[in-house]
């Protein structure tokens, strides 16, 4: 196939300060259509020179327009966003789908949900109140602010680039921070799109910048400026420790959004045709990419047969193809990386005694073009110790793993370094409610799963995370309480002692 020259690719720049700019040293870089499993773009290619600038927009975004403005306006420009984003959300969705791979219903979908976020928390900016406390102490008044951080970066991968990006963005926004984001390498023309919306939208110049480049080049550089006061990230587990370590030298604050491991536990009285849909949306819905995947199938002994067949029924009729086609429900793996490396799990499955009951090899259907594809994976007979059982995959593969009884389901589950999410199917509202407390996750859904709300508290136990994103505590994450004391006493007190 001949691959279009990197001349001819459309040119996407930077957004600083409100202006599109080039990389300080004029590089580009290509980004990748999977489905074509070819360049479709150009995209600027940031160093530490343009973060510098783009940092140095934001905290004077923050010092001045934004954090002069009332609350209020803030929070209507923030619904103006969503409104424009509501309008544009067809043809955002379509670039994501063209830039990661991922089906159009779903990034569509995805897109014209994305302005609750704006609409929420734009309504929230004005109602961050303090407090006034009935302090102990005669003749002083004490009472709160809650004031935001400054300037926020925010780092974002690419399975749901502008969806993961608003889960910042909308509350950091909100509580009057400002913002440097770097999208994924992989994800960054639709994170350019919505950026020209920001103007229209009346947002001051500086207070949302993008820098594109790679992680691996001006990551360190972003995390550890003393002029960024707070990191909100998503991505994979190591990346994220190694984000972790970096913000810890300037002793900064961080939301971490990372993997997981989750387990879809089926129980035997569960509502089996129900069970098995949801097991079917938790690991090849979005090929697998996506944190929560419910990447484990905890299955009864007494079901695991009946459950096995029934999803190797669905799997089959999977259609696979153009995620462009409101038809397909499988599309390619975003990067060449990571298709690599979901067939290496494959491998290592087999090799440790798994027994693959359908997919597990690239997939050569004529309908997947010259894309990345994986046949959806079934392995059966997984124990917990295959690191099939243990390691996010990240991919279209399934470990299936029995269970005699409550006690053992709630122990496999709970066994493995990741808590983001689990899944619990079952009719018994007693073992609903035991399993959801016992469960080791910062999200259980019961006899649904991969169901998200701006309204409700999202984030991981364990490895999977630090702080929540989504609901009214996400605001909390981006605003700092400060304590104030009014002496009215009017007299000195013993100064060598504490008042
Ligand atoms: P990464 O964790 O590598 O990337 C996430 C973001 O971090 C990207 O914007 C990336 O930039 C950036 N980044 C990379 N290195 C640094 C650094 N040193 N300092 C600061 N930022 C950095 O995820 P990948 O996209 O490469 O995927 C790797 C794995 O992560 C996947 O295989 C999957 O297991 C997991 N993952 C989990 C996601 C989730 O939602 N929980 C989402 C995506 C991936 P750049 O793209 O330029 O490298």
């Amino acid at each position: 196939m001949s691959m279009p020259a990197a001349a001819d690719l459309p040119r996407h720049q930077m957004l600083i300060e409100g202006k599109w700019v080039d990389a300080n040293g004029g590089e580009w870089f290509p980004t990748d259509n999977p489905f074509l499993g070819k360049p479709w773009a150009m995209i600027a290619r940031g160093d530490n020179a343009d973060v510098d600038r783009a940092i140095a927009a934001a905290a004077a975004a923050f010092r001045g327009p934004w954090r002069k403005m009332s609350a209020s306006e803030r929070g209507a420009i923030l619904r103006r966003f969503g409104d424009l984003v509501a309008q544009n959300a067809d043809r955002l969705g379509e670039i994501e789908t063209r830039d990661n791979g991922k089906l159009i219903t779903e990034m569509r979908g995805q897109l014209r949900y994305i302005p609750q976020w704006f609409y929420y928390f734009g309504g929230l900016a004005d109602k961050i109140e303090g407090r006034v406390i009935p302090i102990d102490k005669p003749g002083v008044f004490n009472f709160t602010r809650e004031e935001p951080i400054g300037v926020v970066a925010a780092i974002t991968p690419w399975n749901s680039p502008l969806m993961l990006a608003t889960w910042k963005l909308a509350p950091a926004l909100a509580a009057g921070n400002t913002i440097v984001w770097k999208p994924s390498e992989f994800s960054s023309a639709s994170a350019l799109a919505f950026g020209e919306l920001f103007e229209q939208a009346g947002f001051p110049p500086g207070v949302v910048n993008i820098v594109t480049g790679f992680g691996s080049e001006i990551g360190e550089a972003l995390v550890t400026d003393p002029r960024v006061a707070k990191v909100a990230f998503t991505g994979g587990d190591a990346t994220g420790e190694q984000v972790y370590g970096l913000a810890a030298r300037g002793i900064k604050p961080v939301t971490l959004e990372l993997g997981g491991k989750s387990a879809n536990i089926v129980f035997d009285d569960a509502d089996i045709p129900n069970a098995i849909r949801g097991v079917v949306s938790g690991i090849f819905a979005a090929t697998g990419q996506t944190c929560i995947a419910g990447s484990r199938l905890l299955v009864q002994r007494s079901i695991h047969d009946q459950v096995v067949d029934g999803l190797l029924a669905l799997a089959r009729t999977a259609q696979m193809g153009d995620p462009l086609s409101d038809a397909t429900q499988i599309g390619p793996v975003t990067t060449p990386g990571q298709y690599r490396k979901v067939l290496d799990y494959i491998d290592i499955a087999r090799g440790e005694g798994a027994s693959c009951v359908i997919g597990g090899a690239a997939a050569t259907r004529p309908e997947c073009g010259s894309g990345w594809f994986v046949e959806p994976t079934i392995f059966t007979d997984v124990k917990q110790s295959m690191r099939i059982a243990q390691e996010e995959v990240f991919g279209p593969v399934l470990a299936v793993i029995p269970f005699e009884d409550e006690e053992e389901a709630i122990g496999i589950a709970n066994d493995t370094q990741f808590g983001l999410a689990a899944g619990v199917w079952t009719q018994s509202i007693r073992r609903a409610l035991t399993a959801s407390e016992r469960l080791e996750a910062g999200t259980v859904w019961v006899n649904t799963y991969r169901a998200v709300s701006y309204m409700s508290p999202f984030g991981g136990y364990k490895r999977s995370g630090v702080g929540r994103e989504n609901g009214m505590s996400a605001i909390r994450g981006y605003l700092q309480e400060k304590s104030v004391w009014i002496d009215l006493n009017g007299e000195a007190p013993n100064p060598f002692v504490m008042r």
